[in-house]
């Protein structure tokens, strides 16, 4: 059974289909990519995913929990339990790095949790007493909103392009970090450009051009997007 399923989404944007029979299936504790370059597709996926007023399905359906949520607006999806990762950090500039993680969790949490999530982003329990603001560097920034996502506890958290702004951090932490968020049945969709993080998925999807052009391990899908043969017709021959 799938925690979330979608099947065969058309989205029309500027009289463009910017996302063509899209159907990709996120299964509960897996980590599932979707990889593709740049202009593939991929945010208006997450967009579309998450309901946003001007992403809605000319075509298709979206199923969560098995229920069909196609007609929902961001608010109720958010409540049924997905998150999107980075759509309002601003808001909460100013307030401290406690009140803030405080704020992001569903449930109520104490001390210890919220410098469980900081350590989880090699971070120390003195940034606590820290302001979001901009004396924190844009590396420290990224890592809180991380240590923030894990804490909100979402049964799906679909993450684009998570490894930007994070260059300090090791891939393998941040990787640790999901494999964290996969645990009691929650799930994690990465949207990314970078094979090395589709890589570390349990299974991805390749896109290009608005359309889901490979399903596959990990390693198959990474395969493909580096070969010369990509499996679409528009790169096919292309090097690199
Ligand atoms: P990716 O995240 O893979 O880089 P996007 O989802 O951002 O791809 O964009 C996919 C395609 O849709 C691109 O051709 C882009 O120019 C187009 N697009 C994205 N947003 C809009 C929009 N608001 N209006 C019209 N076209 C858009
Ligand atoms: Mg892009
Ligand atoms: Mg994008």
């Amino acid at each position: 059974e799938s925690l979330l399923y979608v099947d065969e989404i058309t989205v029309v944007r500027d009289d463009k289909e910017i996302l063509k029979d899209v159907s990709i299936r996120v299964l509960p504790g897996e980590i599932t990519g979707i990889l593709g370059r740049n202009g593939a597709g991929k945010s208006s996926l997450a967009y579309t995913i998450m309901g946003l007023p001007n992403y809605r399905p000319k075509k298709g359906a979206i199923y969560f929990k098995g229920q069909d949520i196609t007609e929902l607006g961001i608010t109720e999806r958010a409540r049924l339990g997905i998150t999107l990762a980075w759509q309002h950090p601003a808001r909460y500039e100013g307030i401290s790095v406690a009140e803030y993680l405080r704020i992001s969790s569903r449930d109520k949490i104490g001390e210890s949790q919220m410098e469980e999530a900081l350590a989880l982003v090699q971070l120390e329990s003195s940034y606590l007493k820290r302001k979001v603001d901009k004396t924190l560097s844009g590396g420290e920034r990224k890592r809180i909103e991380l240590a923030s996502v894990y804490l909100m506890n979402s049964r799906l958290t679909i993450l684009d392009e998570p490894d930007s702004g994070v260059d300090l951090l090791a891939m393998a932490d941040i990787i640790n970090l999901f494999r964290k968020m996969t645990e009691n049945g929650r799930s994690v969709l990465i949207i990314t450009h970078r094979e090395d993080v589709a890589s570390q998925c349990d299974r991805s999807y390749l896109m290009c051009s608005g359309s889901i052009v490979l399903e596959g391990t990990a390693e198959a899908v990474r395969r493909y997007f580096l070969s010369q043969c990509m499996p679409c017709p528009e790169h096919a021959g292309e090097t690199g």
